[in-house]
């Protein structure tokens, strides 16, 4: 018996199931997919609001070890206009751009630990 069943086991799944179980839910995660498991599609350029996320639900370390940085200085070059700086207002302060397999496999992983069921 499960009080909630979540379909994908991915960035939006895993972090769906993470933040049920961590409210004392009995999740079920399913996907057709086995992890880890890789997205050859997406890039995954996490966001300032999303990396705010990933450390208010104690993640970030663990993606940062993986390797992958921080992100605090952008600049989009549109030829003859550039903007450049850092977007304010936010915790981190940073984006991060993780490959999929590490932070699907983070996400996930930290569902499970929480006492989400992966099949
Ligand atoms: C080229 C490209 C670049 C992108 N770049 C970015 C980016 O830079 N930043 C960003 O934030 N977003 C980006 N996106 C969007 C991002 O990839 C998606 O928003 C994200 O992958 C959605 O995550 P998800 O967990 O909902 O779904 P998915 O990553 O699509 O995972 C869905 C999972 O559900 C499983 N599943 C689906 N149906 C079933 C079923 N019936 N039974 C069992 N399992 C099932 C699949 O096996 C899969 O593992 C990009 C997308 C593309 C295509």
């Amino acid at each position: 018996m499960f009080d909630a069943v979540v379909v994908g086991a991915r960035c939006a799944g895993a972090a769906t199931a993470l933040l049920l179980a961590r409210q004392g839910h009995r999740v079920l995660i399913v996907d057709q997919a086995h992890f880890p498991s890789d997205v050859r599609l997406s890039t995954h350029l996490v966001w300032h609001a999303g990396v705010d996320l990933l450390d208010r639900w104690g993640l970030l370390p663990t993606l940062q070890a993986s390797g992958c940085p921080l992100l605090t200085n952008f600049a989009l070059d549109m030829g003859g206009l550039v903007l450049q700086g850092q977007p304010p207002g936010t915790r981190v302060g940073a984006a991060m751009a993780p490959r999929r397999v590490v932070l699907d496999q983070v996400l996930l992983d930290a569902a499970l630990a929480a006492g989400a069921e992966l099949r």
